[in-house]
């Protein structure tokens, strides 16, 4: 499969035959928006061109490196994975990384070898991946949901002190949309109750609180390469952290339990605890060295773009861009997430504001369902497994659903949340003047598209 090549020229010419003055890098603002039809109503629509297509990759230096892992005859975890490793732990600022074959299981090897476990409760956000929750009752804990500030459609910090029992062990910090949750906060709360931090930093590769990168802040931070993510191998993941005795267990783990340090895949080796296989392969980590060289750019493209596109998205009415925290100085935007507000667009159901954007040619979806409210919990909580390691009382699904409860996250999910992708916003800058405009159309016709 050839890899599409955004190409620029393509549409400057589509968008100065629409007249624009697009030479003269002024911004677009208002651009006869109200005269214009919505593409969902038969009118042109706003973007004629086609978005980068993910994943990117450079036929010359990548496939380069690909073909030299095919070549060497050595597949299985080695060399480039050790490379990669080494080049993660760097870029996240880590003392050391382990990688393993996705996020999902970077979590569960995490939280196993925390011993999180059996009769414990981890606080999570309902607003997340269903992998973050998924990994705390694989480990046979106890989720425990902590409502959404909408704002920041991030896990609330005021919230989660009244959710702490005599059970709870620790706080699943999950930077979603690749947005820096309030670690700050959830450190010092962790820190008074003594409870682990765990980052779930799938979303937010090289995402950054005061300069500091996510991940870096709990007891390990755990990271996803799967192939929609801003860096993919096709399947990947990995676990970060400074505690050289956890990653050696970490590590162990990963290799059927043999100890650290054995070769790889050495058969009866001195088996030192009951393990798993979740080794990376090297031409996944050939893939993620290719794709880690152009992280940092792509990153710092995306950040320009979503500053530009929220800034001018706020002065719609009815459209609320998610807020940073204000110690965040570098977000990684797997998703650009706004709130939209139908009362500001004539009733204009969100289903249909929808349709109306990606009709105009940008990408755009309603996101995430509660994920407090899925029937996996209450299989769980019936199942013979469940019974054998908690008492009655602690399985009242009833009673856990109540407590769970997050109507700020139901709002959030079920009236509100629009996303953008992330190759959106590996755009132009004139794209997101354009992305602005589309919006303000369907705002002046919302009462036509209804
Ligand atoms: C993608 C993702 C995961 C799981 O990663 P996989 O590599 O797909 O297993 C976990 N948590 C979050 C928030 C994610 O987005």
């Amino acid at each position: 499969m050839k890899n599409k090549i955004y190409s620029r020229r393509s549409f400057v010419k589509q968008n100065s035959l629409a007249g624009l003055a697009i030479t003269t890098g002024v911004p677009l603002v208002h651009l006869r928006s109200q005269s214009q039809q919505p593409a969902l109503l038969g009118g042109q629509p706003m973007i004629k061109h086609d978005w980068p297509s993910w994943p990117i990759w450079n036929q010359e230096t990548d496939e380069k490196r690909l073909l030299e892992v095919i070549r060497s005859g050595v597949w299985s975890r080695a060399k480039v994975v050790e490379e990669f490793e080494e080049k993660w732990a760097k870029a996240i600022g880590s003392k050391r990384c382990l990688a393993v074959i996705n996020g999902t299981n970077a979590l569960n090897t995490t939280l196993a070898q925390l011993e999180i476990g059996w009769g414990d409760e981890v606080l999570v956000t309902p607003y997340t991946f269903i992998a973050s929750v998924s990994s705390i009752m694989f480990n046979g804990a106890i989720p425990v949901f902590v409502d959404v500030d909408p704002e920041t459609f991030q896990m609330d910090p005021k919230k989660i002190e009244a959710k702490i029992t005599p059970h709870t062990r620790a706080i699943l910090a999950v930077h979603i949309l690749g947005l820096p949750c309030d670690m700050r906060s959830i450190m010092e709360i962790a820190a008074r109750h003594n409870l682990e931090v765990i980052e779930d930093a799938c979303q937010s590769w090289l995402a950054e609180i005061d300069h500091q990168k996510v991940g870096t802040f709990g007891h390990a931070g755990c990271f996803s390469f799967q192939n929609s993510k801003n860096i993919p191998m096709g399947e990947g993941g990995a676990i970060v952290s400074d505690d050289d005795a956890f990653m050696d267990r970490c590590f162990s783990f990963h290799n059927y339990g043999n100890p650290y340090g054995s070769m790889a895949g050495a058969v009866s080796a001195g088996t030192v605890m009951v393990g798993t296989k979740l080794r990376l392969t090297e031409y996944q980590a050939a893939i993620g060295l290719a794709q880690m060289a152009r992280l940092e750019d792509q990153t710092e493209i995306r950040n320009k773009n979503a500053n530009l596109l929220s800034s001018k998205l706020k002065q719609i009415p009815g459209i609320l861009p998610y807020r940073l925290y204000g110690n965040v100085t570098r977000a990684s935007y797997h998703l650009f997430p706004f709130r939209y507000q139908k009362q500001q667009f004539n009733d204009l159901s969100r289903d249909r504001f929808i349709a109306a954007l990606s009709a105009e040619g940008i990408p755009c979806y309603q996101g995430y369902s509660p994920l407090n409210k899925m029937p996996y919990l209450k299989n769980a909580f019936t199942s013979k497994f469940f019974k054998k390691f908690y008492p009655a009382n602690r399985l009242n699904y009833q009673k856990y659903a109540e407590e769970n409860e997050c109507p700020l996250n139901d709002h959030l999910c079920n009236e509100e949340a629009v996303w953008l992708p992330q190759n959106v916003l590996l755009g132009s800058e004139m794209d997101m003047h354009q992305i602005a405009n589309a919006i303000e159309k369907i705002h002046l016709n919302a009462e036509k598209l209804r």
